[in-house]
């Protein structure tokens, strides 16, 4: 048992009442429980993504424009375009077409998928637009429907799927705001599969293989994975309802993970998979989501044509695998406590100067290095070397090269690296080489 802190708090909330303490404490059975909490606890608090958001200047709140909303300052834009391109050629690569949509759209809309009415809490008030009401989307799903509607598909397109890094907007309340974790605007990584009921295994293995290369490469290899299944109320027939529940567990049982079942957790409209990923310090965090949907395609009427001509109803499938960029940011921050892997680093070679007689050799060389688009620059604080270095160092850049009179004279490099150390000199091909090496290979250190 241990004491955490204590704060001053009126007698049931009312400052007219007597000022009072109020303590904060911890209990656990054993000292080694404690310890382990009090170790977690610190390790947290040196990997909060607000602190080194700020100290590695990749984003920020501001209150001046209101909660919840998020600027990315160049460094962590460089790193969103990064996780943006590399999502990009994961998906075109494993059979997805990648949309667009707006971020308003026609109230109606919201009606006929039935946002207004089971959603409303969490949307923005509406905005009139030539006495039309229009709504800020909180959600991507009626855009892909829409798109799907624009004309008649036949079975033999089927399984089409259409992904966004699609922005949405929605109301929370101020009090439960937190950095990049619970904000009003955000970046989805969506998409929506519509396929035939026999496709369904399928695409759920698929996107289950997708998930875990995405998510291995950014570093997360252990995951939680939940099954929730059929609640008593929801809307689809048996039949539906079993043949999506069983796609699940096959798709589970074929990549051989260990899942939970949340039985009659699943959704009004279907049932689905829930993925937590595993960071650093152990602690989890709710990312990835497969869910198949029975009732969009019902109020929307979609349709596809079928082998003997009829008309049929597709089975669609929403998910996400980061869930917000935003939020996938903030725990990739603290995940590697700011300490990114060469291939994600916003800055991946600093070239320090002795004196300002080398800066144009120093300019030379990464003027070269971003040719082969590694991300490097030259200090010029004009700082003395050692405080240039310690700035590297702060900023956890992954790479230093240092230029005086002995590299210039050997058009040669002194290099140092945060994992390594000094590894001495090498020519300028021979850092670009292994740089774009470990670059590729998304080694997790250089
Ligand atoms: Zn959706």
């Amino acid at each position: 048992m241990a004491l955490e802190s204590v704060a001053g708090a009126y007698w049931r909330g009312d400052e007219t009442l007597p000022q009072l303490q109020r303590i904060y404490g911890t209990a656990w059975e054993t000292p080694e429980q404690l310890e382990y909490y009090w170790q977690q606890k610190e390790e947290a608090k040196k990997r909060d993504h607000r602190k080194l958001g700020q100290e590695l200047d990749l984003f920020s709140i501001q209150e001046d424009a209101g909660g919840g909303l998020v600027f990315w300052h160049p460094k962590g834009s460089r790193m969103r375009l990064l996780i943006e391109d590399y999502w990009r050629q994961a998906h075109l690569q494993g059979g997805y077409e990648l949309l667009y949509t707006p971020h308003i759209a026609n109230l109606a809309l919201w009606k006929t998928s039935g946002h207004y009415d089971f959603y409303r809490e969490n949307m923005f008030d509406q905005i009139e637009i030539e006495n039309q009401s229009y709504q800020l989307k909180p959600m991507n799903c009626p855009f892909h429907v829409l798109t799907y509607q624009s004309h008649l598909h036949s079975y033999r397109e089927l399984p089409i799927r259409w992904a966004e890094l699609g922005t949405v907007y929605r109301y929370e309340r101020s009090g439960v705001l937190h950095g990049l974790m619970r904000v009003r605007g955000f970046t989805q990584d969506d998409a929506h599969i519509f396929c035939l009921p026999e496709q369904v295994a399928d695409e759920i293995l698929g996107v289950l293989n997708l998930t875990e290369k995405i998510l291995s490469d950014f570093g997360f290899s252990k995951y939680e994975v939940n099954l929730s299944t059929r609640p008593s109320k929801s809307v689809g027939n048996d039949g539906v309802w079993q043949l999506a529940t069983d796609a699940l567990i096959s798709a589970l049982n074929i990549k051989g993970w260990d899942y939970v079942v949340d039985e009659g957790g699943g959704a009004f409209y279907g049932p689905k998979i829930d993925i937590k990923i595993q960071d650093a310090i152990a602690r989890l965090w709710q990312c990835s989501t497969i869910q198949v949907d029975f009732n969009l395609p019902e109020r929307f009427n979609m349709e596809y044509v079928a082998a003997d001509g009829s008309r049929q109803r597709p089975i669609m499938i929403h998910r996400a695998i980061f869930g917000s960029l935003e939020r996938f940011f903030g725990i990739l921050i603290e995940n590697y406590a700011g300490d990114f892997p060469l291939w994600l680093a916003p800055v991946m070679v600093r070239v320090l100067v002795v004196s300002d007689r080398f800066r144009d050799y120093a300019k030379s060389i990464v003027q070269s290095l971003k040719q082969q688009n590694i991300r490097a620059e030259v200090d010029n604080t004009g700082e003395r070397l050692g405080k240039q270095i310690r700035a590297c160092e702060l900023e956890k850049i992954p790479v230093t090269v240092v230029i005086g009179q002995r590299e210039l004279d050997n058009q040669s490099l002194s290099v140092r690296t945060r994992s390594r150390g000094d590894i001495g000199t090498m020519t300028l091909p021979q850092l670009t080489e292994e740089i774009l090496k470990a670059n590729a290979a998304k080694s997790s250190s250089y």
